[in-house]
């Protein structure tokens, strides 16, 4: 069994897939050619946000945020403790120093709760500026941004969305990747809505912001005046070299419509069969709160303290079946941060779900038998 089935989605949307791989071979345009144009517009629209900039990965979409908001030394910056490495790695790249913040044990994202007294905390002792949150849409689905914009505006603190995991999710009916000041995803094959490669990209409504990240992606290149021809050539200040490829957006154009179609409601689908099989078994399942719509970007189980999580996935090994811890460590205690002030943290949900969580396969194309299968392998594994 695939863990996510990425030979199979080709298989089904193979002939469009094809066909956009080759005009943009045939074209040549394999920089800003206009795929990348027309999938900027469509996921803006999707999304409900004013501007959409694609950039090379989701890391560099994060640290494109930081340099826009000018992040550096002596600026704290509050992320989840239970993320991917990207979220914390950014903001210290810029020289700001990650907060880690204990997350909710049901929804493993940030807890707003936790998110104010850590706030309070530094601003009482002073030794950073307190001023920006990272919030995480882990597994799929969005952080509590209702709570945790309350804490941003009380505090002053700017939001950014890290909608890597979370694009398709929503809250209310609006959309992930809408929730921050700026917003943020990734394109990697394994999210969401993935590439054949590394992408990302950025959304905001914010116009003066939209101007600057254009210019950051395109090693700070002169984009207030893009009718002059020299201006690709007049920096104004220092940049990345971080776009799309042509061939990634044209891969994207219609994965993002199959995406839209029927993926997102059939994973959905799908998720709903291992929340069903799985229930009565003494496992900790999702949790997806009234109003709250995930795109199950992995389906996250707890097990019981006690139970020996590698004995459980040899034996689904043994049956053909792959699941993946995500994540084994928290933050804070990343070897990267170790002896530095992101390594102090107050983070026991984090520790005890990195030592119980287990994520299942799981993707739009599973059916019905394949979960039974692995539900049937999961209840024999835990007795
Ligand atoms: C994958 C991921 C990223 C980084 O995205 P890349 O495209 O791999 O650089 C950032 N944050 C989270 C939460 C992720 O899961």
């Amino acid at each position: 069994m695939q863990f996510r089935d990425l030979p199979k989605q080709y298989e089904v949307l193979k002939e469009k897939i094809d066909a956009a791989m080759i005009e943009v071979a045939s074209s040549a345009r394999f920089i800003s050619g206009p795929q990348v144009k027309e999938l900027e517009q469509a996921l803006a629209e999707y999304v409900g946000v004013k501007h959409c900039i694609t950039c090379a990965n989701g890391t560099d979409a994060i640290t494109i945020a930081m340099r826009v908001w000018g992040v550096g030394k002596g600026d704290a910056i509050f992320v989840p403790d239970f993320t991917f490495f990207s979220s914390g790695e950014c903001p210290a790249e810029e020289d700001g120093t990650p907060i880690y913040v204990d997350v909710d044990e049901n929804t493993y994202n940030l807890d707003p709760v936790k998110l104010e007294e850590a706030v309070k905390k530094v601003i009482a002792e002073g030794k950073y500026n307190a001023k920006a949150v990272v919030a995480v849409d882990l597994f799929g689905l969005p952080a509590d941004y209702l709570a945790i914009k309350e804490v941003c505006d009380k505090y002053g603190l700017l939001l950014l969305e890290d909608g890597a995991q979370g694009f398709g999710g929503s809250i209310g009916g609006k959309l992930a990747c809408s929730f921050g000041d700026i917003s943020t995803t990734s394109f990697f094959p394994a999210k969401p809505l993935g590439c054949y490669g590394d992408g990302g990209a950025i959304f905001t409504d914010n116009d003066e912001w939209a101007i600057l990240i254009r210019s950051l992606c395109v090693h700070g290149k002169d984009t207030g005046n893009l009718n002059d021809p020299n201006a690709k050539y007049n920096n104004i200040r220092l940049g990345f070299n971080s776009r799309l490829d042509t061939l990634q957006a044209a891969i994207l154009l219609p994965k993002f419509k199959a995406f839209v179609d029927y993926e997102l409601a059939d994973i959905n689908k799908v998720a709903g069969w291992y929340t069903d099989g799985l229930k009565d078994t003494g496992l900790v399942l999702p949790i997806i709160k009234d109003g709250f719509y995930s795109s199950w970007a992995q389906y996250t189980i707890q097990l019981p303290e006690g139970v020996d999580r590698t004995a459980v996935q040899a034996k689904l090994k043994e049956a053909d079946i792959p699941s993946m811890v995500y994540y084994p460590k928290p933050m804070h205690q990343q070897g990267a941060f170790a002896g530095t002030d992101s390594a102090i943290a107050d983070c026991h949900v984090t520790e005890r779900l990195c030592a119980t969580v287990l994520s299942l396969p799981l993707d739009p194309y599973k059916t019905k038998e394949e979960i039974d299968f692995v539900v049937a392998v999961m209840k024999k594994a835990l007795v």
